[in-house]
């Protein structure tokens, strides 16, 4: 899950806009952080959801407050319409480390024999940490594989194929970075990898990816706009978010 920054409230002539209905945000906020969703980091093809990032239904943040404000997808949407995330028993994208908290593993779908690509907690992490990553994981169903009937007539969910396409993609595109041996193929390999990354989504899949490629992972980070850099040291090794966070928290 990617982790983010805040974007500045965007404004007109100088003066912060507003709106007076929290979907009105729609095309500002696809500007400030890209079209991916914000929770699996899918991309987003034609409908964008807004989505409070701290539920509304807990009365913590205003209802139009643009920094609670975030795009997500559909299946992401319709998991979490009866849950409430809070930065106490949840990991957040703009307040923590989130790429820090899963790791990734593939298996078969039951029923069509496709594969899967799923987040699973970070085994690295200690058993509070534990806890906060599988909350996350619970809160939008990011594990979703197989679907009940009912849920299926709802919504298509895909988010496990989606990612698993950008899970070969991303290793695909490693193995070719690897062949590279002049400073023109790097260069221009470089150039050509965010038009990809931007495509298939799934900042987290890619960046684990290219572990330990100090220059792809600077393209992967800058690719997308308000990644947040506090989560990556100089060499974009993932790190505890800067300013250290609370104990417990990533
Ligand atoms: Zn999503």
């Amino acid at each position: 899950m990617r982790p983010i920054e805040n974007s500045p409230i965007p404004q007109v002539n100088g003066v912060n806009k507003a709106f007076t209905n929290y979907q009105e945000w729609r095309e500002d906020l696809a500007d400030a952080y890209g079209q991916h969703c914000v929770f699996c980091n899918d991309r987003l093809q034609s409908r964008f959801e807004v989505e409070h990032l701290v539920a509304q239904s807990l009365g913590i943040v205003p209802p139009l407050a643009w920094n609670n404000l975030f795009l997500a997808c559909g299946p992401c949407n319709l998991a979490k319409s009866a849950r409430v995330a809070t930065a106490a028993t949840h990991y957040l994208p703009n307040a923590n480390n989130t790429h820090m908290i899963f790791s990734y593993t593939i298996r078969k779908h039951r029923k069509n024999g496709k594969y899967a690509c799923i987040p699973v907690f970070n085994p690295l992490l200690n058993p509070n940490q534990r806890t906060k990553a599988i909350n996350t994981i619970t809160y939008t169903e990011l594990n979703r594989i197989e679907q009940t009937p009912v849920r299926q007539r709802k919504m298509t969910d895909v988010r496990w194929l989606n990612r698993y396409t950008a899970f070969q993609v991303a290793n695909t595109q490693r193995a070719l970075w690897n062949t590279l041996t002049t400073p023109q193929q790097r260069a221009a390999y470089l150039a050509a990898i965010p038009p990809m990354i931007e495509k298939n989504g799934f900042f987290s899949i890619w960046f684990d990816a290219f572990t330990g490629v100090k220059d792809v992972l600077r393209v992967i980070v800058n690719s997308l706009p308000n990644t947040s850099m506090a989560c990556f040291d100089a060499n974009f090794n993932p790190q505890h978010r800067r300013p250290a966070d609370p104990v417990d928290t990533i």
